[in-house]
């Protein structure tokens, strides 16, 4: 069964969609640990870091990179993680492999401590303010 990631990729379900490249799509996580938590994700679904083929990983990288200073940036060069869930030990609920860009405002509780919800528009607003810096 296609992963829910794929799913979204192929527009299946709705995402806040910060840039789209021939192999992979970053969006906006639904239930955020932070105001422009986003998702680097690789187009063909594999689950694990180590799936991923050598000739897309360079391509992967540059994508979390140019999107990692996006986020940065639209938050005025805020500080943020780059995590990678890699396995259900590692705490991977999506088995479709994901880079999680996570923007961390000075003080802020450990990775994944805390989720919240975006309120109405509130996504849409902040998607568009990362575009804006891409
Ligand atoms: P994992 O725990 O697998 O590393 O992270 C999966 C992430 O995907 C979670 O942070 C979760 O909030 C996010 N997520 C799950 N379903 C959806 C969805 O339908 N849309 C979006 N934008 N994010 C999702």
């Amino acid at each position: 069964m296609a992963s829910i990631f794929t799913k979204i990729i192929q527009g299946e379900i709705p995402c806040e969609k910060i840039i789209e490249t021939d192999s992979e799509i970053a969006i906006l996580d639904i239930m955020p640990c932070a105001k422009g938590h986003t998702l680097v994700i690789p187009k063909l679904e594999v689950k694990l870091l180590e799936d991923v083929p050598e000739s897309e990983a360079l391509s992967l990288m540059r994508t979390i990179q140019y999107v990692a200073k996006a986020v940065s940036t639209a938050f005025d060069r805020i500080d943020y993680n780059i995590i990678l869930n890699n396995g259900s030990n590692a705490g991977q609920e999506v088995e479709h492999v994901h880079f999680h860009i996570l923007p961390r405002p000075k003080g802020s509780l450990r990775p994944f401590h805390q989720r919240s919800n975006y309120a109405e528009g509130e996504m849409q607003e902040v998607g568009a303010k990362i575009r804006n810096c891409l």
